[in-house]
């Protein structure tokens, strides 16, 4: 393998990120955007139309990332646009309640069985971090079991072992989050129903909840295997803790009613709560939890339960959200999923034909590369994977006008705008990029 060469020089996007470093810590505002796993500059982008991104040099490339999940319909999307004008135009927060509320809720209830009540949030972090405050609530119970790899934002518990950005930077934890915050989180390997049994076991009485990203995309694509969802809804009920199914990634995007509806659905159990968030924001700050009534009941002002904000439900995320959840039809999905399947084929193919060892993962549509040649079941496995061959592909594609995420431990993601062209440039790019990972 040669050296890592970043190609082509990227001046505006470089310029920008100098300004960026001066008065934003590491030049951005979420960790994983700063390219620290796969150097280089980090793209500053301008626009975005159906698969394609422009950064500020002007150069165009087919978007792979779909800013982290949400844009399952492309960018710019007619639909949304024209949502979002028209909420616009009525004005952009009242901090009442208003009618797209209603009716985002209304559509998220109508899609997920399980979820029988919702509330809205801004942000993904929010939604399992009311979640988990709802089941501690709920049980009257302190410890919240969370599994190595899973990752569901930046909430203070949940900072354990997590994945996305602290698995890229090689964190096992990070400061700022105490002792306390984290000593009743219990981090367990994924995929590992024995050692939530024992879990239960050594904590009687004194789980809240088990939470889990429904299907893993956060240490690249994991998915469960068979039963392992189910057993932890069936653990969960007979120790009497909920089961938090963190659909943040998953939800509205592999399926109409997210993993739910391509596992649960078919196996007969749900979980109590889940969370949403991406999809369902249309690329606006929208997220949501739900689930069961009795449970939902205990949210003030219903209930005890503390849980508020400021822009939850605002009617330009809501507005937004509504038009790409109802422009999510079933085309929509048969479409996003033939290009998840194209594209990933592609990719393997391409590899093959170079002799790269790697492990093409996927969970409905989403999907990412392992450079390993084993099965990747849980966090450690996905750690041993050969990364700098990632960083050399991430290059080359980037040079060839391909948008992948910056980081060997992140799912990738299509919409069904991508087409026949964007298809045809990841083709064309495909050799040199397998060739550069060789
Ligand atoms: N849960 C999962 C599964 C996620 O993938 C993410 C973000 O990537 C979150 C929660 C946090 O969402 P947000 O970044 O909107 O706070």
């Amino acid at each position: 393998m040669s050296p890592v060469s970043y190609p082509y020089e990227a001046p505006q996007s470089q310029s920008l990120f100098d300004r960026a470093s001066v008065v934003t810590p590491g030049g951005v505002n979420s960790p994983v955007r700063a390219f620290r796993a796969v150097g280089g500059t980090p793209r500053f982008m301008v626009s975005g139309t159906g698969p394609y991104l422009t950064d500020a040099d002007g150069r165009e490339y087919v978007d792979l990332v779909c800013s982290w999940g949400p844009m399952i319909l492309g960018h710019a999307h007619p639909a949304v646009l024209d949502a979002v004008r028209g909420a616009v135009a009525l004005g952009t927060s009242f901090g009442t309640p208003g009618q797209g509320e209603v009716e985002l809720a209304e559509e998220i209830v109508a899609r997920v069985a399980p979820v029988e009540q919702v509330r809205l949030v801004s942000s993904g972090t929010e939604a399992t971090m009311s979640a988990i405050r709802l089941a501690r609530g709920f049980t009257g119970r302190a410890k919240v079991v969370k599994f190595a790899g899973c990752y569901h934002g930046h909430v203070d518990a949940l900072l354990a072992a997590a994945g996305s950005g602290v698995a890229t930077f090689g964190l096992p934890d990070t400061p700022g989050v105490t002792g306390a915050q984290a000593g009743d989180t219990i981090v367990l390997p994924y995929n590992d129903l024995a050692a939530v049994e024992e879990a239960f076991r050594a904590h009687p009485g004194e789980i809240a909840c088990v939470i889990t990203e429904a299907s893993p995309g956060n240490m690249g694509v994991v998915p469960p295997l068979p039963g392992f969802n189910g057993g932890l809804a069936r653990l969960c009920r007979e120790n009497g803790a909920l089961f938090i199914s963190d659909e943040v990634m998953t939800g509205f995007r592999v399926s109409k009613a997210g993993w739910y509806g391509l596992e649960a659905a078919n196996e007969g159990w749900a979980p109590d709560l889940l969370t949403f968030g991406k999809v369902m924001g249309g690329g606006f700050p929208a997220a949501a939890f739900g689930g069961r009534a009795d449970v939902m009941a205990h949210l003030a002002p219903a209930g005890p339960v503390y849980q508020a904000g400021t822009l939850s439900g605002n009617p330009i995320a809501t507005a937004a959200g509504l038009a790409q959840l109802r422009g999510c039809t079933d085309e929509v999905y048969a479409t996003v999923d033939r290009v998840a399947g194209e594209v990933s084929g592609l990719v393997s193919a391409a590899l093959a034909k170079e002799g790269v060892a790697h492990r093409l993962q996927t969970a409905g549509n989403m999907f990412s590369v392992f450079f390993t040649e084993d099965a990747v079941t849980n966090y450690d496995e996905a750690k041993t994977q050969e990364a700098f061959r990632f960083t050399a592909f991430f290059h080359a594609m980037l040079a060839e006008g391909v948008y992948l995420p910056p980081s060997a431990f992140e799912s990738w993601f299509v919409s069904a705008a991508h087409d026949e062209r964007a298809l045809e440039r990841i083709a064309a790019a495909l050799p040199a990029a397998a060739r550069a990972a060789a």
